[in-house]
């Protein structure tokens, strides 16, 4: 069976990157899926690690070639997630996890109706602008650009499936692990397992529960 794939979306500065970090080194058997942009690098980010930072001619040929699942203008840069990366990992039945826009959520979400969508939530719009102006990677009018973005941004959380609010960062770290351990002990992901350990198990589909 192939993995699940979890999309993460919240406006800038909720803690998307920082809550994915440190769920991908204390989860095993999650991948991630880079994006590439044509954003530039923040801060410590590498090339390859946390984006595939690329020219806008770069993206916009990788487009032509329809090797983007999809893509997303944001803040005036480039986004798209790589259809290759994304079928690879799943087919070698690793869960994935995207730090994705809601256009390419819900974008996801029609493509992979098992896909489980998650929107991480600041504790308050005052915190969300603390947070951009502490991370220091954005001029302050890039930060009022944001933040002027961020409610509309956020009335999308109703069409997620969990909402994760980040205030304190261990809490949200665990909420978002909580959802990912959980998903892999659905019935329809353990039931190969059971059945391996079981081999003498007698299959009753009259007492399955509903999902
Ligand atoms: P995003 O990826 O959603 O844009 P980041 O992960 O870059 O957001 O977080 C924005 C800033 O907020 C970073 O400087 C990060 O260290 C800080 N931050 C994240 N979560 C918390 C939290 N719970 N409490 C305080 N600061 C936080
Ligand atoms: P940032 O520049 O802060 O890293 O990301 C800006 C926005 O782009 C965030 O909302 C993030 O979720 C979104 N984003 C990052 N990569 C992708 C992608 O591949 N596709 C889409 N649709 N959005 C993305």
């Amino acid at each position: 069976m192939g993995g699940s794939l979890f999309v993460v979306s919240g406006p800038s500065g909720s803690g998307k990157s920082t809550i994915l970090a440190m769920v991908r080194k204390n989860i095993s058997g999650l991948g991630y899926s880079i994006s590439h942009t044509t954003r530039k690098p923040r801060g410590t980010e590498a090339d390859g690690k946390e984006y595939y930072f690329v020219t806008r001619e770069v993206f916009e040929e990788m487009l032509r070639k329809g090797l983007f699942l999809e893509t997303a203008d944001n803040y005036g840069c480039l986004y798209g997630t790589s259809r290759s990366s994304v079928e690879r990992q799943l087919e070698r039945g690793l869960d994935i996890v995207m730090d994705v826009d809601h256009r390419g959520a819900f974008g996801i979400r029609e493509r992979y109706g098992a896909a489980r969508l998650i929107y991480l939530l600041p504790p308050s719009l005052d915190a969300l602008r603390d947070r951009l102006l502490k991370r220091g990677s954005d001029s302050p009018e890039a930060v009022k650009k944001r933040l002027s973005m961020a409610l509309d941004e956020m009335a999308n959380c109703f069409s997620y499936d969990y909402i994760v609010i980040n205030n304190d960062l261990e809490a949200a770290t665990t909420d978002l692990a909580s959802i990912i351990l959980s998903e892999r002990c659905r019935l329809d992901k353990k039931s190969p397992l059971v059945r391996e350990l079981f081999p003498g198990l007698a299959i009753d589909d009259s007492k399955k529960t509903k999902s």
